[in-house]
């Protein structure tokens, strides 16, 4: 397997929860509104990090909708889902939109110290005091 090219993102930084690659920012978020079967779930305007699976049709409390679910590209965990297509007028607006789920999602934190991440340590590098 390759080596993966992670995208680092800047601001108030929502992460995969398991490995803590950069999903999507707070500023991305077009509404909170939403639920899965499993979490609340947030509807962001763009993603990173992430790959798609099959697309099917799928029921919703709000009409049929053409998905592919999408992954971390870091750990494979399934984080949400991607609309492709919505079938009914007022929901076109969610096509080409991404859904995270709330409880597959750490964060949101902001990217202070983003060489600690790339390294993958744990914490934050003490300071150090030359006095
Ligand atoms: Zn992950």
């Amino acid at each position: 397997m390759g080596r993966l090219f992670l995208i680092e993102l800047e601001g108030r930084i929502y992460s995969c929860r398991l490995c803590q690659s950069h999903l999507g920012i707070a500023d991305d978020i077009i509404s909170k509104a939403f639920h899965s079967r499993n979490s609340r779930a947030y509807l962001f305007d763009r993603v990173v990090n992430v790959t798609v699976g099959e697309q099917e049709d799928r029921m919703m409390m709000t009409g049929l909708h053409t998905v592919v679910d999408i992954f971390c590209v870091g750990c494979g965990l399934p984080v949400g889902w991607k609309y492709e297509f919505a079938y009914e007028e007022d929901q076109k607006y969610k096509e080409g939109k991404f859904i995270l789920e709330r409880n597959q999602l750490a964060g949101p934190n902001v990217n202070a110290f983003p060489f600690v991440e790339a390294f993958g340590l744990v914490g934050i590098p003490e300071p150090v005091d030359d006095a």
